[in-house]
């Protein structure tokens, strides 16, 4: 159960401490909400996918092949994809009635009429792929799902970024940053960093918890997050689709 108030509502104070009481676990995120002028005006916007029912497992444990030569040998940061991406098929009623959604690593998938629109609009920086369900004995089928992957990455965030922390850091430097629950995620970038951005793009930090150990089909990879312009939330706006929050980037001098 999700319940969603502003952080000033004296209620919040009460659930926590009644919750609390109960010896109730609980998660508390905290982020910023912005509106659609707000949106609108962005440079670039973070895309946040959220979902009840969680995201869908996919990725190398299930069969997805990456291109390992200029990846991190530690982490896996810098992977890059090969082949369709192949979702695990006893999960896929995570993406029954939607238009698009997440995986477990943030590769976003979209429905083949939304796909339509985004190649329709001659959004820069954009290459789809196909989504393939695997099945245990019976091997891979086709979905009418794509994937939107970006051409394009994004210069180091600045560090006047908040909600975007390093922990246990590889030696790479560009992976184990995580997004504490209680800092609000606030992705800042300097100007000249944005001078040659398409309208879908990925940072070049990578997020979440990996294991590598040479081997992809065992890996668990660190992941990055997409940014895009407004015109490309204008076009998941007409769509009608849900489950995504977008946080506008915030520009700095340095
Ligand atoms: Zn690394």
């Amino acid at each position: 159960m999700d319940v969603t108030l502003e952080v000033d509502d004296s209620r919040l104070t009460k659930l926590v401490q009644a919750l609390a009481e109960q010896k109730v676990r609980f998660w508390e995120r905290r982020w910023d909400v912005y509106t659609n002028a707000e949106l609108e005006a962005a440079r670039l916007l973070a895309v946040w996918y959220f979902s009840p029912e969680g995201s869908i497992f996919a990725g190398p444990r299930v069969g997805t092949t990456y291109d390992m030569s200029d990846a991190c040998k530690h982490c896996g940061a810098g992977a890059r994809q090969t082949s369709a991406q192949v979702v695990d098929a006893k999960e896929l009623h995570v993406l029954e009635g939607r238009r698009a959604a997440a995986t477990c690593y943030n590769d976003m998938l979209v429905d083949e009429k939304l796909a339509a629109a985004l190649a329709e609009s001659g959004a820069t920086g954009l290459a789809f792929r196909g989504v393939l369900a695997a099945f245990e004995q019976r091997g891979h089928f086709q979905l009418p799902w794509r994937q939107m992957c970006a051409t394009h990455t994004l210069p180091p965030m600045s560090p006047r970024s908040s909600g975007v922390e390093p922990y246990t850091p590889c030696v790479c430097g560009r992976s184990s940053f995580s997004m504490p629950e209680e800092v609000p995620l606030r992705l800042a970038y300097r100007s000249s960093d944005l001078v040659d951005i398409r309208d879908v793009n990925v940072t070049w930090e990578w997020f979440g918890d990996f294991h590598f150990e040479g081997d992809v089909s065992d890996a668990l990879f660190p992941y990055p997050l997409f940014l895009v312009t407004p015109k490309i939330w204008r076009i998941f706006r007409d769509e009608g689709v849900t489950g995504f929050r977008w946080l506008p980037i915030h520009v700095v001098d340095e």
